[in-house]
């Protein structure tokens, strides 16, 4: 089976490349051009299907290809459960010169921290995909619990991973060779699997 992610994020691609070893895995960026789905909704749940609705209705061949979607996001107890669905986007207000967008948002959620005068937080990663396949619409979820840190740890990893301690360990997601096994993204394709087989 092929499945194209409804994602332009690179370092979902390479998870999944990891997890989902045998498939044939793409972004939908090599099929569609400006892949941006406007992600209006109120929960992971409804970003997620956003998203795969309006991959698979820019696909000519639909019935070729799985379409996956990840919605994801870190949600930090002391910031009322910020920045949540909002995390790739979460500082598009932060001014200043970073080198991605990634390291924008890790900054903003220093100074959140910060300005709560804490300097960690509980806080979980949660993942809801949606897989449409031949006519079939499947959820499932995923969480890892874990603390924030108001500093970086490790190289590895996109997004928060350097910041994101999960229960259970002293090291951060970027450090730590096996994300992939306790991941929030991994149990979420835990429970997928679970709901196909
Ligand atoms: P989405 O692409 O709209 O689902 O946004 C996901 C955002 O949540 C990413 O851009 C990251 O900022 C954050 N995120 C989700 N999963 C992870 C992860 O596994 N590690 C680090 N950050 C993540």
């Amino acid at each position: 089976m092929k499945i194209i992610l409804a994602s332009s994020n690179k370092g979902k691609l390479a998870e999944f490349k990891e997890l989902l070893k045998g498939y044939e895995i793409f972004l939908a960026s090599d099929f569609v051009d400006n892949f941006e789905p406007i992600e209006n909704g109120n929960s992971f749940k409804q970003n997620a299907k956003i998203k795969a609705k309006a991959l698979l209705d820019s696909l000519e061949n639909k019935d070729d290809y799985a379409v996956l979607a990840d919605d994801s996001g870190l949600c930090v107890e002391i910031l009322d459960n910020a920045p949540g669905i909002y995390s790739a986007r979460y500082a598009d207000d932060l001014e200043g010169e970073f080198n991605s967008l990634d390291a924008r948002n890790r900054q903003k959620l220093k100074n959140e921290l910060k300005a709560k005068g804490v300097d960690a937080s509980k806080a979980a990663f949660i993942c809801v995909l949606c897989l449409i396949y031949k006519d079939k619409m499947i959820f499932a979820k995923g969480v890892c619990e874990g603390s924030v840190i108001c500093e970086e740890l490790g190289e590895n990893g996109f997004g928060y991973d350097s910041m994101f301690i999960p229960d259970g360990y002293s090291k951060s997601f970027a450090m730590i060779e096996n994300k992939n096994q306790i991941s929030h993204r991994k149990l979420a394709l835990d429970e997928l699997l679970k709901q196909i087989n």
